[in-house]
């Protein structure tokens, strides 16, 4: 069932046109699917509904609090890379022993916030990060929950910059010295070893990776146990990959995934816990944009839109593919045109597409990026001084503005010219 489809000639999110949106909230603006959230999730947790599982969604992947709140109904944890985000994750209901902390680089203070939280585990990533997260915990005088992360040298993921689990990659501990790792977390009285966790990359197309990643984890739990560690989970972090309608590759449906997970480890006796981000969010919501001017190039038209680089950046940063569309239904008569989809930023990264095939269209008339719901308002920045993209979550035939558009005056009120420049 598709959450973003035409009636009556315009495309709707589930019961709400998007020309409706466009024209209360304005452009550019994200619209999410409630339904769709909540279907990727209660797929994903179907899968293992008689293991002990917790499925800790990804913040990072689309932070916004009523995001989270929406998955925390559902029973969802969250997975977290900052102090921040953990601030998100409490806010939204999720409770803390259903968050884990993951990140190459936690400080002292976010440390201090997720053992004040009761958080479930910290997902740890070198010794240096280990002794300051002892240190911190036996100042307060508790017992910091771990797990290591381990990079498991093992390819995976669609594009260079978002592959992890290499041994050049910055995360995780060095495969070979994992096992001395957990010998030294054993001696450290601040600290208590739960588990091993791994995450390999995103937008992983292939089951192969992830097979041979869990089989490697699963030969190294069973030596730890050996050595006297009580490992009780295995996170096997996220990174399954969506299809973003290229059709240049089909990946595995959650529940082949799922499958594939249970297979391998149900004799394990350990809780499993999930850190999916792009999987639940990515196709649960678009990038609702207008064209400002259609330009004639000398051998190419371009369609400038009011949307930039700023609010989705994924085409400049992975030359990610997103789909297309215009918002109004193409007639049986409309002709295509190839045109390059350009947004207003000065740069030339700030292009979402080449020579791609659309409907004509004009001035005003509106479009949508499909698959936007995962890293795309999440990685939105106020380049060129554009106004934080607002997000709008839509459910059945009512709407909300989840995230506002701010002012001019909102974005500078934070900026300030010292005494000694004259203020005005
Ligand atoms: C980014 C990230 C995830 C989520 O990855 P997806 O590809 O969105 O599923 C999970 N765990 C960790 C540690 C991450 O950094």
């Amino acid at each position: 069932m598709r959450h973003f489809d035409f009636k009556n000639g315009h495309m709707h999110c589930e019961g709400v046109s998007l020309s409706d949106i466009a024209d209360q909230v304005g452009t550019p603006v994200y619209v999410y699917s409630s339904a769709t959230f909540e279907r990727h999730f209660s797929v994903f947790t179907e899968a293992f509904k008689d293991q002990d599982t917790l499925v800790a969604y990804s913040v990072k992947a689309n932070s916004n609090i009523a995001v989270l709140a929406s998955l925390a109904k559902l029973g969802a944890g969250a997975d977290v890379v900052s102090g921040g985000e953990l601030a998100r994750a409490l806010k939204a209901g999720i409770p803390g022993e259903k968050i884990v902390f993951s990140g190459v680089g936690k400080k002292p203070a976010e440390m201090h916030a997720a053992l004040t939280a009761g958080i479930h585990v910290f997902n740890v990533e070198s010794q240096a990060e280990l002794d300051v997260l002892n240190s911190v915990a036996i100042e307060m005088g508790k017992i910091a929950p771990i797990a290591f992360r381990v990079n498991p040298d093992v390819s995976a993921g669609g594009h260079e910059k978002i592959s992890t689990g290499k041994a050049e990659n910055k995360f995780g501990i060095a495969w070979s010295s994992a096992e001395a790792a957990y010998a030294y977390a054993a001696t450290l009285p601040g600290i208590k070893v739960v588990g091993v966790d791994v995450h390999i990359g995103s937008q992983i197309v292939d089951l192969a990776p992830f097979e041979t990643a869990i089989t490697k984890v699963g030969g190294l739990i069973k030596r730890l146990r050996a050595q006297g560690h009580d490992i009780q989970s295995f996170d096997v972090g996220g990174g399954l990959g969506i299809n973003y309608g290229n059709n240049a590759v089909t990946p595995p449906q959650p529940s082949e995934y799922g499958a594939m997970v249970k297979r391998l480890t149900s004799d394990m006796n350990v809780k499993m816990i999930f850190e999916p981000g792009r999987m639940i969010a990515g196709n649960s919501g678009v990038l609702l944009s207008e064209v400002v001017y259609v330009k004639d190039g000398e051998d190419r038209k371009f369609l400038i839109i009011d949307a930039a680089m700023n609010d989705l950046i994924r085409p400049a940063l992975y030359d990610a593919y997103h789909d297309i569309e215009a918002v109004r239904a193409p007639g049986s008569n409309m002709t295509e045109v190839l045109y390059d989809v350009v947004g207003p930023i000065c740069e030339t990264g700030d292009t979402f597409t080449k020579r791609r095939m659309l409907p004509e269209m004009e001035a005003g008339d509106r479009l949508v990026f499909h698959s936007a719901g995962a890293y795309g308002a999440a990685q939105a920045s106020q380049y060129n001084t554009r106004p934080l993209v607002p997000e709008v979550l839509v459910r059945g035939g009512e709407y909300h503005v989840i995230r506002a558009r701010p002012t001019v005056e909102d974005i500078l009120a934070g900026e300030s010219i010292p005494d000694w420049l004259d203020a005005p």
